[in-house]
């Protein structure tokens, strides 16, 4: 077996799963979900935990609801349950169809689940940026109780959020975005399938032919995803034409702090914010 030797937990409960975790959690217990980030990690040794507490054992947190004027996405969601998109989820759950497809490949997108991919927190996570631009919620539970962090507080760099170690985070809730908002979403990766080296997600509102709402975010580009309140700016009030959007990319691009690696030097990335963002915005109006 490629895994160092660990030991295996089936909770009977969410709050038996906390108590489990903050007991173990010293010696390295961690939570297993969908497995797609976790076991590679560990046949790689790159992660070693001494025991996995197992939430596929649990019922009921596999399906995404409404609460109010917001989607609740429960810890056991799976990507592949955004493939197809629930009229009821509106504009939302049209845009997150659209997103789901450049995540990974299909058998991946039938275990790997949302709430997985934002406490793994890979800068290339499409939840990641699609919970930015919905202004999402994260629901944590411990033995000390719940809490709630918005997403603009939870990534603090590459693969790290402000999650405790004890913490489980039982659900996302993603605010719904209203009927008259226009979504588009641009991807480029090396290879379909392969993680994002830049991504937008965009959602505007137009009346007339006047920008009047505007949120613009980036994934891939930086150590996280998040939204790029300069270009906003600089939609807000303006015409919907390619000037405008040019506009908005040209200030992405001077605010952004790109990565870089062996393959794709920051300046690279850089180009690619400019280029994902002019092209997000033309598909949310066309
Ligand atoms: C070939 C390949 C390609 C991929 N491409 C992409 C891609 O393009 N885009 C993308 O976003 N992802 C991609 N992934 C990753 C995939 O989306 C994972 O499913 C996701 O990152 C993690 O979700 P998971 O449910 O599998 O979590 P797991 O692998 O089970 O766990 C990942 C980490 O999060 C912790 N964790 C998981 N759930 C919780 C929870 N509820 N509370 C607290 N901690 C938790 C675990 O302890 C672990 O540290 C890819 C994976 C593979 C193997």
């Amino acid at each position: 077996m490629k895994p160092a030797p660990f030991a295996y937990y089936r909770p009977t409960s969410l709050e038996d799963a906390a108590a489990r975790l903050a007991e173990g959690v010293d010696d390295g217990a961690m939570i297993l979900a969908g497995g797609q980030s976790l076991v590679p990690m560990m046949a790689l040794r790159v992660a070693y935990p001494s025991e996995l507490i197992d939430l596929n054992v649990l019922p009921d947190l596999g399906t995404p609801f409404i609460d109010g004027t917001a989607l609740v996405v429960p810890a056991l969601t799976r990507h592949a349950s955004f493939h197809k998109a629930d009229p009821a989820f509106g504009v939302t759950g049209r845009m997150m169809a659209e997103v789901v497809r450049h995540i990974a490949h299909y058998p991946i997108r039938q275990r790997g689940t949302f709430c997985g991919s934002l406490a793994h927190a890979d800068p290339s996570s499409e939840w990641a940026l699609t919970a930015n631009v919905l202004g999402a919620e994260l629901e944590l539970l411990s033995t000390r109780g719940t809490r709630r962090v918005p997403i603009a507080d939870w990534c603090d760099g590459a693969m790290s959020t402000t999650r405790e170690p004890d913490e489980i985070l039982v659900a996302t809730h993603l605010p719904l975005l209203s009927e008259t908002t226009r979504t588009g979403f641009c991807e480029i990766s090396r290879r379909a399938g392969d993680f994002a080296l830049g991504m937008a997600l965009v959602a505007i509102e137009v009346q007339g032919d006047t920008i009047t709402a505007a949120r613009v975010g980036l994934g891939g580009i930086e150590d996280a995803p998040r939204r790029i309140a300069e270009a906003e700016a600089e939609l807000i009030g303006q015409p919907a034409t390619p000037d405008t959007f040019a506009k908005a990319a040209d200030a992405a691009m001077a605010v952004v702090e790109a990565m870089g690696d062996a393959t794709t030097p920051p300046e690279y990335r850089r180009d690619l914010a400019g280029t994902v963002i002019r092209r997000a915005l033309a598909q949310a109006i066309a």
